[in-house]
C-alpha cells in the first residue's frame, strides 16, 4: 500500500524544496502540480497552453484537467510506494478526487505536513526564486544560491525566473490561496492529519522537522 505525504502551505512556503528533500530522504517520487504543467507548457501540449492563460494570472487552473493530469500521474509505477504530492491537492474538489484515486490504487494519504511562513517572507523568497528549466530545481539568490550564478548545481541547465513569480501575480496568488486552499486545513485537520510546521526556519531544519512529523505519522499508522 502507498503512502502519500500531501504537501500543504501557501506559494513560496517552501514545499517544492522540501518535497525534493523529502522524496530523496524517504526513496518515493515526487510529484509536483506546478512541475507537470510546465512541462505541458513546454511541450506546448493542448494542455499547456490551456493552463498558461490561467497560470500568467495567478489563478487555478480548473480542476477537471487538473485532476486528469495528477490520477493518470500517479497510477505510474514509480508511485506504488507512495509519493509526495506539492501543490495538489489546492481545492476542496481536487482533495475528494484525491481521496477517491487513492482508494482504487489501495493508497492512503498518511500525513498532511502544512509548512506556515507568513506573507510579507512569501514575497521576499518568489522575488528572488530562480528555477531550472530542465528539471524545476528551486534557489533562491539569497538564501540558497546555486554555486555558479545562473546555473543549476545539479543538472547544469539554465536558471531563469518564473512569470508568475512577478510581485503583482505573487499577490494574486496568495489570495487564491487563502481563498480556495487554506479550507483544505480543516479537511485534513478533522481527518487527523494535519501537522503544522514552522517554515521559516533554515531549509535544513525545516526538513529535520519535516520527516520527524512524517516518520511519527507512518509509525503511528502501521
Ligand atoms: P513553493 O514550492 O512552496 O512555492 P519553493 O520551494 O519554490 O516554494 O520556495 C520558494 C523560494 O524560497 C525558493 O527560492 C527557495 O529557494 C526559497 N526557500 C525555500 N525554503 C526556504 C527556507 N526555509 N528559508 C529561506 N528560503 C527558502
Ligand atoms: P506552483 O508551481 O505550485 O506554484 O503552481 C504554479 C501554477 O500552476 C499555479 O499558480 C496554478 O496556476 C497552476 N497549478 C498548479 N497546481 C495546481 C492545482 N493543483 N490546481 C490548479 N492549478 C494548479
Amino acid at each position: 500500500m502507498g503512502d502519500f505525504i500531501v504537501l500543504l502551505g501557501p506559494p513560496g512556503a517552501g514545499k517544492g524544496t522540501q518535497a525534493q528533500r523529502l522524496a530523496q530522504s524517504l526513496g518515493m517520487a515526487h510529484i509536483s502540480s506546478g512541475d507537470l504543467f510546465r512541462e505541458h507548457l513546454k511541450a506546448q501540449t493542448e494542455l499547456g497552453k490551456l493552463a498558461q492563460s490561467y497560470m500568467n494570472r495567478g489563478e487555478l487552473v480548473p480542476d477537471d484537467v487538473t485532476i486528469a493530469m495528477v490520477r493518470e500521474r500517479v497510477g505510474r509505477p514509480d508511485c506504488a510506494r507512495g509519493a509526495i504530492l506539492d501543490g495538489f491537492p489546492r481545492t476542496p474538489a481536487q482533495a475528494a478526487a484525491l481521496d477517491e484515486m487513492l482508494a482504487e490504487l489501495s493508497g492512503r494519504v498518511v500525513s498532511v505536513p502544512l509548512i506556515q511562513v507568513p506573507a510579507e517572507v512569501l514575497i521576499e523568497r518568489l522575488g528572488g526564486r530562480w528555477t531550472c528549466r530542465a528539471q524545476g530545481h528551486v534557489y533562491h539568490a539569497k538564501y540558497n544560491p546555486p554555486r555558479v550564478p545562473g546555473v543549476c548545481d545539479i543538472d547544469g541547465s539554465e536558471l531563469y525566473q518564473r512569470e508568475d513569480d512577478l510581485p503583482a501575480t505573487v499577490a494574486r496568488r496568495i489570495q487564491v490561496y487563502l481563498e480556495q486552499t487554506a479550507p483544505l486545513v480543516d479537511y485534513y485537520r478533522q481527518k487527523g492529519l494535519l501537522v503544522e510546521i514552522d517554515g521559516t526556519q533554515p531549509i535544513e531544519e525545516v526538513s529535520a522537522r519535516l520527516l520527524e512529523a512524517v516518520e511519527k505519522a507512518r509509525k503511528a499508522q502501521s
